[in-house]
C-alpha cells in the first residue's frame, strides 16, 4: 500500500546524534551522549530509502551535529537527484568551521536547482556563548563559519544563511544584546526557539514566558526591517509571512492553552532518526517502527495498524505544541491557514514596496 499520493512535504532526517558541544538546553542529549557511529544509518541503507519514497519538497537535517557525517553532502544529493528535493534546511552549531564552509560549497555545486537555508546557532556573545553550548572557543568558531556562508551566499543567492537562537534561562537576560549583534554586525535574520522539551540542564527552562513573548515579537519587528534593506522577493516575505503565523500559534499555546488543530505530523511530515525509527515528530515518545526491519519502505511502515492508530492519535491529540518548524510547514499545508498566509505575503510586499518607492523619492527631491 503506498500512503504517498503525490509527494512528502518535509523529512526531517537526523543522520547522526554524534556531536562535538555538550550544550545545557539540548533536548536530544541522551541520544547524543548515547550515539555510536555503527548504528547509524549508512549512505547505502538511506539510499535504499530515500529509492521508495515519492518526491520531497524539504528536507530538514539536525540531529546531533549533521556536519559530523562525513557523507553529509552525497546524502543530500540522492534526496536532490532522486526524490526532486527542492528546499535544504540544515541546522549546525558552526564548530567545524572549514568542514560546514566545505559541505555548503559542495552541496550548492552538486545540487543545482535546490535552495539551501544554512541555520547556524548563536545562543548569547563570546565566552557566554561557549559556556552554553559547554565548548571552549564555540563562539569564535561560529563566527567564523557564519564569514564562510555568508561569502559563499553573497556570490549564490541560493545560499541563505541565519541565525539561530534557543531561548533558556542562560540568555534570557541578553537576548536583545544577541539579537543587535545578529541584525547589525551580521545583517542576518534572527530566529529564536524557545527551549523545549526534557533539556540536558532541567534548570534551563526556567524562563519567564511573557518576556519570551513580548521579546519575539520585538525580534520580529526588527527582522522586518532587515527585509527592507535586502531585495524583495517575494519568498523572503513569504517565509516572514510564515514565521510571523508561527509564532502567533506558539504565543498562543503558552499563552492560552490554545492546541494546535493543524498538525501534519506523522502524514505529511515524518521524522527519521540516525538508527532508522520514524517518528511523527521529534517530540514524539512513540514511533511507527524501524525502517530496517521493513526494508526501508516508509510506505510499508505506515501502512501498519499500529502505525495508523498511533496517527489516529496525534490526530485527536491536540498537543499545546511549541515546535517551530512542525508547526511552520503544517500551517503552509493547511488549505486555509496557505490561503491567510499568501495574503499577509502580498500586503506586506505591496507595504514594503511603497516605502522603498517612497524613499527613493524623498531621496531624489534632497
Ligand atoms: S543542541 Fe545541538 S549542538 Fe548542542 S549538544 Fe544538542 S545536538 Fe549538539
Ligand atoms: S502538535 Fe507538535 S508536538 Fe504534537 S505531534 Fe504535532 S509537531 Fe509533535
Amino acid at each position: 500500500m503506498n500512503l504517498f499520493t503525490k509527494n512528502l512535504p518535509l523529512l526531517v532526517l537526523h543522520p547522526t546524534h554524534r556531536c562535538n558541544a555538550r550544550c545545557l538546553h539540548c533536548y536530544n542529549w541522551e541520544r547524543v551522549d548515547n550515539s555510536e557511529r555503527e548504528n547509524e544509518l549508512s549512505l547505502e541503507e538511506i539510499k535504499l530509502i530515500s529509492r521508495k519514497l515519492p518526491n520531497i519538497e524539504m528536507l530538514l537535517v539536525s540531529g546531533g551535529e549533521p556536519s559530523l557525517r562525513e557523507d553529509l553532502n552525497l546524502i543530500v544529493k540522492e534526496f536532490y537527484l532522486k526524490n526532486r528535493l527542492r528546499i535544504l534546511a540544515l541546522t549546525t552549531n558552526g564548530v567545524d568551521s572549514q568542514g560546514i564552509i566545505r559541505l555548503a560549497e559542495e552541496i550548492m555545486k552538486t545540487c543545482p536547482g535546490l535552495l539551501v537555508y544554512m541555520l547556524v546557532s548563536l545562543d548569547d556573545l563570546g565566552g557566554r556563548h561557549d559556556r552554553i553550548r559547554n565548548l571552549n572557543g564555540c563562539f569564535e568558531k561560529a563566527a567564523e563559519t557564519i564569514t564562510g556562508l555568508k561569502r559563499i551566499s553573497s556570490s549564490n543567492p541560493r545560499l541563505k544563511v541565519s541565525i539561530l537562537t534557543t531561548y533558556s534561562k542562560y540568555n534570557e537576560a541578553n537576548i536583545w544584546d544577541i539579537h543587535k549583534f545578529v541584525a547589525s554586525e551580521l545583517g542576518l535574520y534572527h530566529q529564536i526557539n524557545l527551549i523545549k522539551a526534557n533539556p540536558r540542564m532541567p534548570e534551563a527552562k526556567e524562563v519567564d514566558l511573557a518576556k519570551f513573548c513580548v521579546i519575539s515579537e520585538k525580534i520580529e519587528d526588527s527582522n522586518f526591517q532587515l527585509l527592507m534593506g535586502n531585495k524583495l522577493t517575494y519568498i523572503n516575505i513569504l517565509s516572514f509571512s510564515l514565521d510571523y503565523y508561527t509564532r502567533k500559534f506558539i504565543i498562543n499555546a503558552i499563552t492560552d492553552k490554545t492546541t494546535f488543530n493543524f498538525c501534519k505530523a506523522g502524514t505529511k511530515i515524518l521524522t527519521v532518526i540516525s538508527n532508522g525509527r520514524v517518528y511523527p515528530c521529534e517530540f514524539s515518545r512513540e514511533s511507527f517502527g524501524n525502517l530496517r526491519d521493513v526494508d526501508y519502505d516508509m510506505g510499508k511502515l505506515l501502512a501498519s495498524a499500529s502505525s495508523q492508530s498511533l496517527i489516529a492519535k496525534i490526530k485527536n491529540k491536540q498537543c499545546l505544541c511549541t515546535a517551530e518548524c512542525y508547526v511552520r510547514r503544517s500551517l503552509i499545508l493547511d488549505f486555509k491557514m496557505r490561503a491567510r498566509i499568501h495574503m499577509k505575503t502580498l500586503f506586506l510586499f505591496n507595504q514594503l514596496l511603497a516605502k522603498k518607492i517612497l524613499n527613493k523619492l524623498l531621496h531624489y527631491h534632497v
